[in-house]
């Protein structure tokens, strides 16, 4: 028997009353398990296995899924399920971890990192959040982009800075060398640095421009999607509900 510390990632309906839920765990990471009777009203089970949930978890071990017999509400993040741009923010950060992590692969940072995204967007601070969210994330999974010399020569980076997905920062005498390499401002660079090195509870204080927080938003798109063996259902939903509208700016 285990005792979990998890967040739902995701949750699908089995048979007539079951739910099979993703968690990430701060214990065993990535874990799949039935909720026997969850979708039942009135069912104990019913309230804790909502997407974004986080809570308590008593999961009996079995061959290939668990049963998820027991759960306690840490923080039940309603407001993320009740409003729509939240709600496709926090899709977006849950279906990002789940495609990038394997099962029972446990990591206590990311475990923090994502309870800690979840409360920034719970705030509203939903761009923040989503993209020191992916960069921190790439962190703790081993695959950091170089920010902090040329990824080619390895000089200290200035000016006229560029960006690749296959791996960072580019000097502009390096760029070329790269096809599909993006320029990228020094303000979206010193940025970038922020979110990665700054302490989670202080990013609250950072207020981008939109216009450096898109420039960001298209490099960690690119650099994630070179990650992704298949494209995240939610960027479509998160892309329609954010467009903008036809004649604005
Ligand atoms: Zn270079």
């Amino acid at each position: 028997m285990w005792k979990v510390e998890g967040v739902v990632l995701r949750v699908r309906n089995l048979g007539e009353a079951d739910r099979i839920v993703t968690l990430f765990s701060r214990e065993k990471g990535k874990l799949n398990a039935v909720a026997r009777g969850a979708r039942r009203i009135r069912n104990r089970l019913l309230s804790p296995t909502q997407v974004f949930t986080h809570g308590q978890y008593l999961v009996f071990p079995g061959q290939g899924l668990h049963n998820l017999s027991q759960a306690e509400i840490v923080h039940s993040w309603q407001g993320l399920r009740d409003d729509l741009e939240k709600f496709a923010y926090a899709s977006y950060i849950t279906e990002l971890l789940d495609a990038l992590t394997v099962e029972e692969d446990p990591s206590e940072q990311v475990f923090s990192l994502l309870a800690s995204t979840l409360a920034l967007a719970d705030q509203g601070r939903l761009k923040l959040a989503a993209r020191a969210f992916e960069v921190r994330l790439v962190r703790e999974l081993g695959y950091e982009p170089e920010l902090y010399v040329c990824l080619s020569c390895r000089e200290p980076l200035e000016d006229n800075l560029f960006f690749t997905e296959q791996g960072g920062m580019l000097c502009q005498k390096c760029a070329p060398q790269f096809p599909g390499s993006m320029p990228l401002s020094n303000g979206a660079w010193e940025l970038l640095k922020k979110l990665l090195e700054w302490d989670f509870s202080k990013l609250t204080i950072l207020h981008p421009a939109a216009k450096l927080e898109d420039e960001l938003r298209k490099a960690m798109r690119k650099y994630l999607d070179f990650r992704l063996e298949y494209p995240l259902k939610s960027l479509d939903f998160l892309e329609t509900l954010t467009a903008v509208p036809p004649g604005s700016d």
